[in-house]
């Protein structure tokens, strides 16, 4: 869904309000490593003007589903995201000087002056709340080190050390010294 910011009213855009018929926020074809699948179902934001500046807030939900990063199988969780951003036109910006990237808690972003993808702010905000950790449940047994087999739905007979290697080179220091 692109946003035309020469057809936002002087006096602002509510969505949906404005714009009843639906709307088609699609990330199809784009890059969304490291989400898996992204699906927006409901869609609220309002753009307006302060100045030379779009200010952009907004809400949505659905869900999107990424892997996890011991057994890497899919986790699919429901998102609630707010977005606040500032759009400046880097035609407007000038050149030169240092760009204040922060004012307050709303992120600033330059634009080519037209107008911008609303699946780029949703996929950003999206980033920024992933876990630091990706994990399907907290004591994910992850993958069998050996036979590659999924360890959480069934264990093997495999024998793995779970010594962490460094201490493992220790100590085999210490026995070689012995
Ligand atoms: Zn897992
Ligand atoms: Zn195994």
């Amino acid at each position: 869904m692109y946003i035309n910011v020469s057809e936002i009213p002087p006096e602002g855009f509510d969505f949906p309000r404005g714009a009843p018929q639906g709307f088609d926020v699609n990330f199809e074809g784009r890059e969304l490593f490291p989400l898996r699948s992204i699906h927006i179902s409901w869609l609220e934001f309002n753009a307006a003007f302060s100045g030379q500046d779009l200010l952009f807030n907004g809400r949505c939900g659905g869900a999107v589903s990424y892997q996890c990063d011991r057994c890497g199988d899919d986790i699919s969780t429901d998102v609630d995201l707010s977005f606040h951003r500032i759009f400046e036109s880097d035609e407007l910006m000038g050149s030169g000087g240092d760009i204040e990237l922060k004012r307050g808690d709303l992120e600033i972003t330059l634009f080519d002056g037209e107008g911008f993808y609303l699946e780029d702010v949703i996929y950003e905000q999206l980033i920024l709340t992933m876990p630091q950790q990706a994990l399907c449940k907290e004591d994910c047994r992850g993958l069998c080190q050996k036979c590659g087999t999924n360890r959480n739905s069934s264990p093997c007979n495999c024998i793995v050390s779970d010594v962490d290697p460094r201490l493992e080179k220790l100590k085999t220091l210490r026995e070689k010294m012995e």
